[in-house]
């Protein structure tokens, strides 16, 4: 049985933006996602055999140009919008005729949150019924501006999309439908006596009408959570009159051994971000073969892994670091060490853990020939 849905994204989202100046809602990329390639990705590609996505051409031209090449299960084809929704819907409706699918769906692009789920139940419910759509109530307390007319019992139904048709009959409505100024097509559809099931929608399947509602939208998808471990280790000189360097603090103690000035601290951290980016580790980036990196001061990596987390857009969300070694002691250097990381990372010092643990006296550690540093981080999509 065949089935397609139709996606309307022909609106200016005037309500969205009064100035009209600034990109149509539906095109705005979150995570390089515009709202029609977000409900795309989730989309299950066993569902529909075609997509009609309708649009003004030039919108399709100047943000869905690529939309074929990054979903080609979906089957997607475009068709010219209207000026109305109502027009809009019509022409996907009518695009649809030699495809001529059992089923139909219509779905607002606005509306990226809609599970598949309510769309298969949509479908499901589809065998027995012409036309159906869910709905959803609101529970807060209904007040009308005038004293007349309250019923503090009515309960609402918020009539939400995708609204599922048998194809032949939304078809005949488009056809033979005098008034073009529907607001929906089940509204259309009761023009020509069908009925329309209503099923329990999603409050998550919200319309994103107002900038608040897209950053609620923002803030429900901001969840792409990733981690790191980071370890490092190094010798200490016991001939050297330099002094030992964690996280940045000089302390006096003898000196670690490296290529950089070898703050195993920071090395650790550097490595656990560029663990949580995928992005090998730090000698990659900075080899100690390289002469440039002599000496070198380990914020400099430091600052350069906080660079790749912006560019692509994380934030961490704490960093959990561990020295083991038996001297020296680590505790009272905590605090400056905290501030130096804080200011490195723009990272709020409630977010950093800096503990310190002796090896027990077993192995080299143990002996207190070296210090080691291991790192566990978290960072999160913005
Ligand atoms: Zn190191």
């Amino acid at each position: 049985m065949k089935k397609a849905l139709i996606l309307l994204a022909g609106g200016k989202g005037c309500r969205f933006d009064k100035t009209n100046k600034s990109i149509p809602k539906q095109f705005k990329k979150n995570n390089n996602y515009n709202l029609i390639e977000f409900f795309l990705k989730n989309l299950d590609p066993n569902i529909f055999n075609r997509i009609i996505i309708v649009i003004k051409n030039s919108d399709k031209k100047k943000y869905l140009k690529q939309l074929n090449k990054e979903f080609p299960m979906h089957n997607i084809k475009f068709v010219k919008s209207g000026n109305t929704r109502q027009q809009s819907s019509n022409n996907g409706v009518l695009s649809l005729q030699d495809f001529n699918p059992k089923k139909v769906l219509i779905h607002d692009s606005a509306r990226p949150l809609t599970s598949n789920k309510l769309i298969k139940r949509i479908l499901k419910n589809l065998d027995k019924n012409d036309s159906c759509s869910p709905y959803v109530i609101n529970n807060d307390l209904i007040k009308a501006s005038t004293k007349k007319n309250i019923n503090y019992g009515l309960k609402i139904q918020h009539i939400q999309t995708p609204q599922g048709f048998i194809f032949k009959k939304i078809l005949k409505a488009h056809k033979i439908s005098k008034i073009n100024s529907y607001k929906d097509d089940t509204t259309l559809i009761s023009s020509i006596g069908v009925k329309t099931k209503l099923i329990k929608g999603e409050k998550i399947n919200f319309k994103i009408t107002y900038k608040e509602d897209y950053d609620i939208f923002k803030n429900l998808i901001q969840n792409e959570f990733r981690h790191g471990i980071g370890y490092d280790i190094h010798k200490l000189n016991f001939r050297s009159k330099k002094m030992l360097k964690l996280c940045g603090v000089k302390i006096k103690y003898f000196p670690l051994i490296g290529h950089s000035d070898a703050d195993a601290g920071f090395h650790a951290i550097c490595d656990s971000i560029l663990g949580a980016l995928s992005m090998r580790d730090i000698g990659y980036y900075f080899n100690d073969k390289n002469i440039k990196w002599k000496n070198a001061n380990s914020s400099i990596f430091m600052k350069y892994c906080k660079k790749q987390l912006d560019n692509k857009r994380y934030k961490i969300v704490n960093l959990d670091l561990n020295f083991i070694c038996e001297k020296p002691k680590i505790y009272s250097y905590i605090n400056k060490m905290k501030n130096n990381i804080s200011k490195l990372l723009d990272l709020n010092k409630k977010c950093i853990s800096i503990k310190a643990t002796t090896n027990e006296k077993i192995g080299f550690i143990g002996k207190g020939e070296g210090i080691a540093a291991e790192s566990i981080i978290q960072i999160r999509s913005e």
